[in-house]
């Protein structure tokens, strides 16, 4: 029997209207995943054009209870937009607007459901740099981007996306607007309110419009892509490199498992090396060139079975084109990939990497390891048939990855987030005083506890 639609659906479709509150089941069905295996179907899905639309709809889930989960794009790793207590998906896609670029404050406005990566051409054009580039940048939104604090390939030179958000407008739980920061690139007027909202996973506000920091363009890039017997000899090289005062703009690791899925898919460059690394510098043409002398030097000085270089701005993409396909690859593989995002402080990489080749030993589960070398974060992946992955031996796996990351000074994630895939291991993660703050931070603003309910603070 079909069930009844709430009583009060019909009310909120009657204030904002049947395009912006979608019902038909195809619809709801497009807002109930993210790129993590949990789904969840909402009551409705709603598609706000406006910061106005967006007020009015959470004063209404407000003042009935009503569960509103905020989507981007919905391409998180970690359910965290997957609406599981029902209710209200509110979805910024309609909200995509780069609302202005400003050279002389050095400044791009966008709005939360602006792709990332027409951001990031659109600045290009102008010669400014927007930094943050998570791998799904041609996918992911700037307000998912935010909420997530999304990481990428690039921050060990330049940062996080926190690092470039300047000014923030947030729709709090009652629908009011608070607005934090602006255009200015320094601002201690207050407590720094912007920075709980960065990372929040949707659970404290709505993003309706953000103020980004751009940065001068560099004027050159160059790569250096080696293959290494072992993903251990690879780590190694990652030290090596850091050792001798380089710092590249991305040094970017890939053990065997992730190479063998790319070179089924596509064509690696070589057949020799079960692990690679891809390093980019990048700045003015001198530096450029030193720099690049410099890297292979060190990576030289680790053996590698091959070494491939890439000086202009073309080569240095098709280098990334295969670095970028990862995920993609290991997904083709059939498997269900659990996809972890552990950091670890940067000496212990070699240890990270140790552990992941003991799980596969020991507990005969197939892991892919890849990621950000140069940041300590490395997406270890375990890839699995559906009902493995839905079984305790997923869950004592990731126990034994996440009890070493721990204990090793590291965290549970270092760029996706907590929301659902990892709720489980959030009371080992921080102290309870600390879980405690989040708490009466979540009271403070959400009252009612409407804002993604359901996730790790639940
Ligand atoms: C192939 C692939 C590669 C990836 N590579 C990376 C990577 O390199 N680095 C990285 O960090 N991540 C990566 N990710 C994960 C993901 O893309 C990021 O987490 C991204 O920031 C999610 O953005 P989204 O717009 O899809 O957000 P969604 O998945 O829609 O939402 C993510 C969270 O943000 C909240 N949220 C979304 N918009 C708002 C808003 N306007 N206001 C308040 N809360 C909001 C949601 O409630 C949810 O909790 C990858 C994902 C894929 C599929």
């Amino acid at each position: 029997m079909a069930t009844q639609p709430p009583r009060w659906l019909s009310d909120l479709r009657n204030d904002l209207g049947a395009q912006v509150i979608r019902v038909s089941p195809r619809e709801l069905d497009a807002y109930a995943g993210d790129a993590w295996h949990a789904s969840a179907k909402p009551e409705a899905a709603a598609l706000p054009r406006n910061r106005d639309e967006v007020s009015r709809i959470l004063a209404f889930c407000n003042r009935r209870g009503i569960p509103l989960t905020t989507r981007g794009a919905g391409r998180g790793y970690v359910g965290g937009c997957v609406p599981v207590r029902g209710g209200v998906v509110l979805s910024t896609a309609r909200m995509s607007r780069l609302v202005s670029i400003s050279k002389v404050d050095s400044v791009a406005v966008a709005e939360p459901g602006l792709i990332t990566a027409k951001l990031r051409k659109a600045v290009e054009r102008k010669g400014l740099f927007y930094p943050p580039d998570p791998a799904s940048l041609d996918e992911s939104s700037i307000g998912g981007n935010i909420a997530t604090n999304a990481g990428g390939p690039r921050c060990v030179k330049y940062g996080v996306t926190g690092h470039y958000v300047l000014g923030l407008h947030v729709a709090l739980a009652d629908g009011s607007v608070a607005e934090m920061g602006g255009r200015c690139h320094k601002n201690k007027t207050g407590f720094n309110l912007r920075d709980l909202f960065i990372g929040s996973e949707g659970m404290l506000g709505v993003i309706v419009l953000a103020t980004l920091r751009l940065i001068p363009l560099p004027l050159a890039r160059a790569a250096a892509m080696a293959f290494f017997q072992t993903a251990h000899d690879a780590a190694r090289a990652v030290l090596e490199i850091q050792s001798r005062g380089i710092l590249p703009s991305a040094m970017e690791i890939a053990d065997r498992f992730t190479l063998e899925a790319a070179r089924r898919e596509s064509s690696l460059p070589t057949k020799s090396g079960n692990a690679f690394l891809l390093v980019e510098v990048d700045g003015s043409p001198s530096t450029v060139a030193s720099d690049l002398k410099a890297v292979c030097a060190a990576l030289n000085a680790c053996m590698p079975a091959s070494l491939l270089r890439a000086g202009t701005a073309a080569e240095v993409e098709k280098l990334w084109s295969i670095r970028r396909k990862f995920s993609y690859n290991l997904k083709a593989t059939g498997l269900i990939k659990l996809n972890e995002d552990v950091v670890v402080p940067r000496g212990s990489l070699v240890k990270l990497f140790a552990l992941a080749e003991r799980m596969q030993r020991q507990m005969g589960i197939s892991v892919a390891c890849f990621g950000h070398a140069g940041d300590g974060n490395i997406h270890v992946n375990l890839m699995m048939e559906k009902k493995q992955a839905e079984s305790d031996e997923a869950i004592r796996a990731l126990d034994i990855l996440f009890e070493n990351v721990l204990r090793w000074g590291g965290a549970l994630s270092g760029e996706h987030g907590i929301g659902l895939a990892k709720k489980r291991w959030w009371p080992q993660a921080l102290s309870q005083e600390t879980r405690n703050i989040h708490l009466a931070i979540k009271k403070a603003l959400d009252p009612k506890g409407i804002l993604n309910p359901g996730k790790f603070l639940d």
